[in-house]
């Protein structure tokens, strides 16, 4: 049953009404999908035709993770406005149609900072500055900027609950639910239920020992998502519900699946976004969840495999590239391909013989001169023997070195990140740059407008000749370099609108070889493939069907 209002009218009641607030937290462990889990919420939120927002509160004290190590953190994902921010934005923007940006993601460091410049400013007047109220109260008022405007916001706190570092958010959601009302208000839990094979049980015990360390700072979930690998039954469900005081649909069982497109499916089949819209007596329709089972669909059921081969740096933790491995997922999807991806560390790439069989070459985004030359053979691998190639901010640049080295006879390119001497600087810092030292936040970050030359295969993508893409680099193409190259054959074929600063670059005589400066994946959404990912999936599709 859905919980009534299914001719709109209650949701319209509704935004006149009251923002509503669901706080996600997870217990026993990290990687149980909290950020999917809230995604997905999100998006069925939406499809009951509700107006959702996110905001993820870290708890670490880097002020954004821009400076934080990808084998760490995993992913960077930029935001429209600039901001570096935590990978489950991606998944938020990704799941909805909600756009994220600074105010949606906020670290305890972020918080601190702000709370310890107004104490240097006088702002507390001789007032002793504490963790409560001072931080706490910094938190809540981060948590209302976020929530402006929209019907509900989905707040997920990370860490996992018991954490040390968790608790000033975990007193600060305590402190919001009281002050803006339990009925606005719903606590989604998310907690490991394990099968153990030896015993051959279902085991609760974990989550009933975070449920009680939730309670222990005075915090009770509404709802409680147990993450395992198989559907809980009703025994199961009534056991966890009886000895974490909540009701028994309020038990869902968040199981492992096949992609992660499911998960909204699987949750609304559990009654999630029912019992969501109860615990926050909200009156809203049916979700009509039709394009997710397209999708789940199509990537169940697929027309094709295909195989990328990414060629980069952090290929033991494919977190880091959790946004290329989602584009490059969608882009096969208008296709009718399942796209998998196979990683090849480009410290270890001595010649071409580990890219012999690839179907399609992907050179992703870095930093420093690390495994630098193995991107460049993959690049040249690629440009000689007619792999569809793309190229991804870094990927563009050494696209650029080993273009200016093997075709247009600049021995020893290079971009000065790699080798400040080299005697052909194709990559380089734009004046000013150099001064800067601090590292947080001053690369060319967000959203930057882009003209495409007429005519060229990014612009065919496309279909238009003007567009904005997001950006996390500090090196650019060194146009002194512009007509050289473009002598020897490149294709400048995306340029700011001022013409000074190259973003794409393209080889004409090439099944696929295109290279941006900027991060088109971030933009890539499941039922909106990013245009560049399509173009390239589709040429690896031609160029294996005209193969077999
Ligand atoms: N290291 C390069 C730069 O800073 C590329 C960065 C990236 O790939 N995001 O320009």
């Amino acid at each position: 049953m859905d919980s009534l209002g299914r001719d709109g009218l209650g949701v319209r009641q509704m935004r006149t009404r009251q923002t509503k607030y669901i706080f996600v937290t997870g217990g026993v462990m990290s990687s149980l999908g909290k950020g999917l889990a809230s995604a997905s919420i999100g998006a069925l939120l939406e499809a009951r035709g509700l107006n959702v927002t996110f905001l993820k509160l870290d708890p670490y004290l880097n002020v954004d993770p821009g400076t934080m190590n990808p084998f760490q953190h995993g992913e960077v994902y930029v935001t429209e406005d600039g901001a570096e921010t935590d990978l489950d934005l991606g998944h938020y923007e990704r799941f909805t149609t909600s756009d994220m940006g600074k105010v949606n993601n906020v670290t305890a460091g972020r918080i601190y900072d702000t709370v310890l410049s107004k104490e240097r400013h006088g702002d507390y007047l001789g007032g002793t500055v504490q963790v409560v109220p001072h931080i706490t109260d910094a938190i809540q008022e981060r948590i209302a900027v976020a929530a402006e405007g929209v019907d509900v916001i989905l707040v997920e706190i990370g860490g996992t609950v018991g954490d040390i570092e968790s608790l000033p958010f975990l007193e600060a959601i305590r402190q919001f639910r009281a002050s803006v009302g339990r009925q606005h208000t719903c606590f989604v839990h998310v907690a490991p239920v394990l099968y153990l094979s030896a015993a051959g049980e279902l085991k609760t015990k974990p989550v009933q020992h975070s449920v009680k360390e939730l309670q222990s700072v005075g915090l009770a979930p509404d709802i409680i998502l147990c993450r395992t690998d198989r559907f809980l039954d009703k025994a199961i469900k009534a056991k966890i519900g009886l000895f974490c005081n909540v009701d028994d649909d309020a038990v869902i069982t968040a199981k492992d699946v096949d992609t992660i497109y499911e998960v909204p499916l699987v949750f609304h089949q559990e009654g999630l976004d029912e019992k969501v819209s109860q615990v926050l007596n909200m009156w809203t329709g049916r979700p009509d969840l039709r394009k997710w089972e397209e999708v789940v669909q199509t990537l169940r059921e697929p027309k094709l495999e295909l195989t990328i081969t990414m060629v980069g740096k952090y290929v033991d933790l494919t977190e880091s590239y959790k946004s290329l491995n989602e584009a490059l997922v969608h882009g096969g999807i208008p296709t009718g391909a399942r796209v998998k991806i196979e990683y090849v560390d480009s410290e270890k790439l001595e010649d071409g013989t580990a890219l012999r069989d690839s179907q399609g070459i992907l050179v992703p985004h870095g930093f420093g001169s690390r495994g630098t030359e193995g991107k460049i053979r993959a690049v040249q691998f690629a440009r000689e023997n007619d792999i569809p190639f793309l190229g991804i901010c870094f990927g563009m640049q050494m696209a650029v070195c080993e273009f200016a080295r093997n075709v247009a006879g600049c021995e020893g390119a290079n971009s000065t990140e790699i080798d400040v001497n080299t005697p052909h600087p194709v990559i380089s810092l734009l004046p000013g740059q150099e001064s800067i030292e601090d590292k947080g936040a001053t690369m060319r970050l967000g959203s930057y407008p882009c003209t495409l030359v007429p005519g060229s295969r990014a612009a065919l993508a496309y279909g238009c000749t003007e567009i904005a893409e997001r950006h996390r680099h500090r090196y650019e193409f060194n146009n002194e370099y512009l007509e050289r190259l473009e002598a020897a054959g490149m294709v400048f074929s995306g340029r700011s609108p001022d013409g000074k600063l190259v973003e794409i670059v393209e080889l004409p005589d090439h099944p696929f070889f295109v290279a941006s400066q900027f991060h088109p994946e971030f933009k890539s959404k499941p039922f909106a493939p990013h245009p560049l990912f399509q173009a390239f999936i589709e040429a690896v599709a031609k160029r294996q069907a005209a193969k077999s």
